[in-house]
């Protein structure tokens, strides 16, 4: 039976982020020919409905109002909800990143319907809508059936490989202009953290720096790496505590779950904790001069030597391929 599924698909400075076109790869799994409708929130081109449509939205809607051009839990958790009890869909789709993290909940409370979060697969199966999500910090993952009529889950970036549509009609636009009476978050200024290059979340390669960088300085030659490859620069927690680089790369459990194709932790010991937001990339390649080192359990590759002298050596050599 056509099910109709509402998305959120979330931009950043004004493009769509990547995870979105997951979703909405996600929401054709699912529908059987049912309307998709992607919301936008925030003054936003409206030419990213076009965009949207390539990869299977029938309608977007585009909810203006001054106050949600800048993120605001309340704001969002309002405008989000009213057009879900507008438009009364079978399924809501939604990233799980920072924003879908933290407003999801809030939406499935005003809704009174139950939440799957961080779903990394969905697939219909024997008639069911299933979605699997990790459990036990990545080491296991469980298929979920929801049994409420309204169906609402976030989705984790890089895990659903999205794909354009064959045909694509026009997409229906709808611009909304809400009454948004109940906003009690004043955002008074917005200090951007700076974070050069590739966004980590939903970076394909990562070049992950621990302890065993030693300092700021130590983290230079990763950082040349990546920039090299095309990469992202994480850290784990090991490095952040010892204020070698900002929290903001953190990965693991307390830090960002990531999902990369290539994954090289460098002067990573492994712990759990760190695993628990890096164990599904696909690749992992693993530098650690301690041949005992627990990363080298779950690594593809493992390289044991000194990471300054292995990665100026990659540095080199990708330097050749790639340039
Ligand atoms: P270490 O464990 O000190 O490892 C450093 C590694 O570098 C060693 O294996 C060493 O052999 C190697 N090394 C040293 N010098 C070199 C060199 N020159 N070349 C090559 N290798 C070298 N951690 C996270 O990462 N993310 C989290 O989100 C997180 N959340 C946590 C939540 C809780 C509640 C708790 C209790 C802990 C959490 N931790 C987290 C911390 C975690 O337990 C570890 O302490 C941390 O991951 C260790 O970081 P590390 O591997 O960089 O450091």
């Amino acid at each position: 039976m056509a099910k109709q599924v509402v998305v959120f698909a979330e931009t950043k400075n004004g493009s769509l982020r990547n995870v979105s076109l997951e979703v909405l790869e996600a929401a054709r799994r699912v529908n059987d020919g049912g309307l998709i409708t992607a919301v936008i929130i925030g003054s936003q081109p409206e030419a990213l409905a076009d965009s949207l449509a390539v990869y299977g939205a029938n309608e977007v809607v585009f909810i203006e109002n001054e106050i949600l051009n800048t993120y605001t839990t309340d704001g969002y958790t309002q405008a989000f909800t009213t057009i879900i009890e507008d438009k009364n869909p079978d399924i809501i789709l939604m990233p799980h990143t920072a924003l879908g993290k933290d407003f999801a909940p809030r939406v499935a409370a005003r809704l009174g319907c139950g939440l799957i979060t961080d779903c990394t697969d969905v697939e219909i199966s024997e008639g069911h809508i299933v979605f699997t999500r990790p459990i036990y910090a990545g080491k296991a993952f469980q298929r979920r059936v929801v049994s409420h009529d309204k169906i609402f889950a976030t989705i984790r970036p890089n895990n659903i490989p999205c794909s354009k549509m064959d045909h694509h009609e026009a997409p229906k636009k709808i611009q909304k202009t809400l009454n948004l009476d109940e906003i009690r978050t004043t955002v008074k200024e917005v200090i951007q953290k700076t974070t050069d290059g590739v966004d980590l979340s939903e970076a394909k390669i990562i070049v992950a720096g621990g302890r065993g960088v030693k300092s700021t300085a130590g983290f230079e030659p990763l950082k040349e790496l990546a920039q090299v490859i095309g990469a992202a620069v994480g850290a784990s927690r090991g490095a952040c505590d010892a204020e070698y680089c900002d929290y903001a790369l953190q990965i693991g459990q307390t830090g960002k779950v990531v999902t990369p194709d290539l994954y090289i932790a460098c002067g990573i010991s492994g712990a759990i904790q760190h695993l628990a937001g890096m164990s599904n990339s696909k690749i992992i390649v693993a530098i650690n001069k301690d041949p005992e080192a627990p990363i080298f359990d779950i690594a593809d590759y493992g390289i044991v030597g000194d990471l300054f002298e292995v990665i100026p050596l990659l540095t080199k050599q990708f330097k050749q391929v790639l340039q």
